[in-house]
């Protein structure tokens, strides 16, 4: 940890001096057009853009890291992922002014490294605070909780936001993009069609968990596309899914009826596109659904473990138990403007309606 205190103190008022700049945030509809036109002069004004606004996008959460309660700020992971943030802001406030297409070029190398060092912040950040978790008294936990919890949201939905405009700066690069795309945005994307794949995605979990998985049915015009990106629109239909799977699943196993399938219906409306996945796996009691949405809340029986982080040579941490995929969804749905509701018959069933902004004009929210 030395080095990270040697990097911060180096940077001294310089993390402070951006954190407090102004934040510009783009909308579906901007980033879609912005890429359509005129390849080389926007990738250069795409480049000075992310010069400008990804330091202060770092900075912010390095603030935010800092100030943590109960002590979460000095713990081992959670200073990993601060270091993480300053290293990516000094390589960023160190690359020199971006002027022509070679210094676009390195630009794009360097912001693809800084994207590729932050790939594990998520169960990192989730190691740390499972940490804190295990200290504390159960009951102060819970009623404190809440300022934790805000911090992840803010926190998890502006590194949706770093990500989302890295990578499709990156995707601008492709010089064969697939049909229909600009960058990450799948202009002509089938939300049915990626209900299918995430579905499949899901029961084939299912099937290496139980053995088996029930059916998914999915109803809706398979020919309707609107603008989306479809890596966003997969992960939360498959999150979705796979608690619905693990919900009928679990209520099925002893008895001998078949499994009730899950229903998809995809809708296209004027505003939204809403998509409802209903499950018949006995639902969620009311005490229960506050807490859904919340970090760490979760019925799974796999706890996060340190040995956990550490066996995996990848480093590419399995996120079944966390309690992520619906505070996570739901980030993801509000990063373009939509959201994510539950609603739950107790005894019966769930209901988990995903509305998605069809329009793109929304800005991104800028924690
Ligand atoms: P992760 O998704 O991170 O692997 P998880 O599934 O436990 O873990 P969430 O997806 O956030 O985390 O769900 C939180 C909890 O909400 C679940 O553990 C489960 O108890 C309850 N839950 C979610 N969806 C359903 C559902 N369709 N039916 C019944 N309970 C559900
Ligand atoms: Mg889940």
């Amino acid at each position: 940890m030395a080095t990270g205190e040697a990097l911060r103190r180096g940077l001294g008022d310089e993390v402070q001096r951006w954190a407090a700049m102004k934040r510009v945030g783009v909308t579906l509809r901007y980033m879609t057009e912005f890429g359509s036109r005129c390849k080389q002069k926007n990738l250069l004004i795409s480049a000075q853009f992310l010069h400008k606004q990804l330091p202060i996008r770092l900075a912010r959460r390095v603030i935010e890291l800092e100030r943590l309660p109960f002590g979460l700020s000095q713990k081992h992971p959670v200073l990993k992922v601060r270091d993480w943030y300053l290293e990516s802001f000094r390589d960023l406030r160190s690359f020199k002014e971006i002027k022509t297409v070679e210094d676009e070029v390195a630009f794009m190398q360097q912001i693809k490294a800084i994207k590729r060092r932050h790939n594990n912040v998520v169960p990192t950040l989730a190691l740390g605070v499972q940490q804190l978790k295990k200290e504390l008294d159960p009951k102060f936990f819970s009623s404190d909780l809440e300022e934790i919890n805000q911090f992840l949201d803010r926190f998890y939905l502006s590194r949706i936001g770093i990500r989302m405009l890295i990578g499709q700066h990156v995707a601008l690069h492709d010089s064969d993009p697939e049909p229909g795309c600009i960058g990450l945005i799948n202009t002509k994307l089938s939300p049915v069609q990626v209900a299918r794949v995430a579905s499949e995605d899901a029961r084939s979990i299912c099937m290496r968990e139980y053995g088996s998985a029930p059916e998914v049915n999915i109803y809706g015009d398979p020919g309707f596309t609107f603008p989306y990106v479809a890596s966003h629109l997969h992960l939360m239909i498959f999150e979705l899914v796979k608690n619905s799977l693990r919900a009928v699943q679990e209520r099925c196993m002893d008895s001998d009826k078949d499994a009730p399938p899950i229903r998809i219906i995809v809708a296209d409306g004027l505003e939204d596109v809403t998509i409802k996945i209903s499950d018949e796996g006995g639902g969620i009691p009311r005490s229960g659904l506050t807490k859904m949405f919340t970090y760490l809340y979760s019925t799974a029986k796999n706890p996060l473990d340190e040995d956990y982080l550490v066996a995996d040579p990848e480093g590419a941490v399995n996120m079944a138990g966390y309690g992520y995929g619906l505070p996570i969804s739901r980030l993801y749905a509000r990063y373009f403007g939509g959201d994510l509701q539950i609603i739950s018959m107790e005894g019966y069933g769930t209901d988990a309606y995903l509305h998605l902004s069809r329009l793109g004009d929304s800005e991104e929210p800028l924690p």
